[in-house]
């Protein structure tokens, strides 16, 4: 895109249904930014093969995050939204990263070594799926791609956005390309939210005990159900503390869906209780569920529509920054 606007990039992985942890860690900043930002988000459905999965749920999972994303606002005649796999030149580009690094740069990732962790069997590396170990490579990829400044995400993604820092680094030095540093932008309240049912743990669209996260496609009773049985402690006092997960996950919920400053949200709950703190971001929660799912069955319609004005947009950009890398690398026999 001709104009002086920098580049954003987000994408969202087709493993499962969206949460609020989503919402909350990057689709309100995506929505946030859209404006200001040259915005690329992808649905992420080649990094959702990275573990197993079933056909019939990938293709509905990619469809209905696709939907969820434009009811919660990422708007198409701002952004370019699409599906990764739409986009050939992500294959391509996670090979040439591949190269560039090495297995125990890899197998230093954290998310590596918590979800290879979870699927490791006695016969150790057997039952972990390559894919698992690739998926920094490919979200490298995705990056360079549309050559993006920012990259709104979770602290869970922080570190995977530094070790694309590093590879761009490395390869500016070895083949002389111009691709920018990419920045994680992180939000200050939201960067992880945690699981109702298990505080210190994050919440996760993976994660197999559904009572642990809020969908985005939850019945919202069902979802202020799950917040009125949240684990909390049982100090019965409402303040910020890392020492009260449960507590300050709720606080943090109320103060992002309200939009309000989270120490002015400490203070309002500070001489409440806990039945009165779950009964009002239930409210929220139930409230914003509704909400989004009147848009999401109108958007829900306009999916296959739009993807494919997406993808068209999505490859050529990739095209031109993946032929880049490739003259760089030697691939290539057109003058530089
Ligand atoms: P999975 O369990 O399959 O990895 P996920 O819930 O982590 O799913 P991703 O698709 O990996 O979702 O991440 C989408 C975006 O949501 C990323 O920017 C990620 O950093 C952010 N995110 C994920 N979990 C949280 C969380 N608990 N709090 C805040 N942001 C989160
Ligand atoms: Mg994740």
């Amino acid at each position: 895109m001709l104009n002086n606007k920098k580049t954003l990039l987000s994408g969202i992985t087709s493993t499962g249904k969206v949460t609020l942890a989503n919402y909350i860690g990057a689709i309100k900043n995506i929505v946030a930014l859209q404006n200001e930002y040259n915005t690329y988000v992808f649905i992420a459905d080649l990094h959702a093969l990275t573990l197993p999965i079933e056909p019939k749920v990938l293709e509905e999972n990619r469809k209905n995050i696709y939907a969820l994303l434009m009811a919660c606002g990422v708007d198409t005649t701002k952004t370019t939204l699409f599906f990764q796999s739409d986009v050939m030149e992500h294959g391509l580009m996670n090979w040439l990263i591949l190269t560039q690094t090495t297995i125990g740069e890899l197998s230093r990732m954290t998310q590596f070594k918590d979800k290879s962790q979870k699927v490791r069997s006695s016969n150790g590396m057997e039952t972990i799926p390559t894919g698992l170990l690739m998926y920094p490579t490919l979200m490298v990829g995705d990056i360079l791609l549309y050559n993006a400044d920012i990259i709104p995400v979770g602290i869970d993604q922080k570190q995977h956005v530094e070790l694309t820092r590093n590879i761009v680094q490395r390869l500016n030095n070895k083949y002389k390309t111009d691709f920018k540093t990419p920045e994680p932008f992180i939000p200050k309240v939201g960067a992880k939210i945690m699981s109702l049912t298990e505080p210190t743990k994050k919440m996760s669209k993976s994660d197999i005990n559904p009572k642990s996260s809020i969908y985005l496609l939850d019945d919202p009773n069902e979802a202020y159900k799950k917040i009125i049985k949240a684990v909390t402690d049982s100090e019965g006092k409402i303040y910020l503390s890392d020492e009260k997960p449960g507590i300050k996950n709720l606080l943090t919920i109320h103060s992002v869906l309200k939009n309000e400053d989270i120490l002015k949200t400490e203070s309002y709950f500070k001489n409440k209780n806990y039945g009165e703190l779950k009964e009002e971001v239930a409210i929220l929660v139930k409230n914003f569920l509704i909400d989004i799912q009147a848009k999401y069955k109108i958007t829900i319609n306009q999916v296959d529509q739009e993807s494919k004005m997406g993808a068209q947009k999505a490859r050529i950009i990739a095209n031109q920054n993946l032929t880049k890398l490739m003259k760089g690398i030697g691939l290539n026999n057109e003058s530089k």
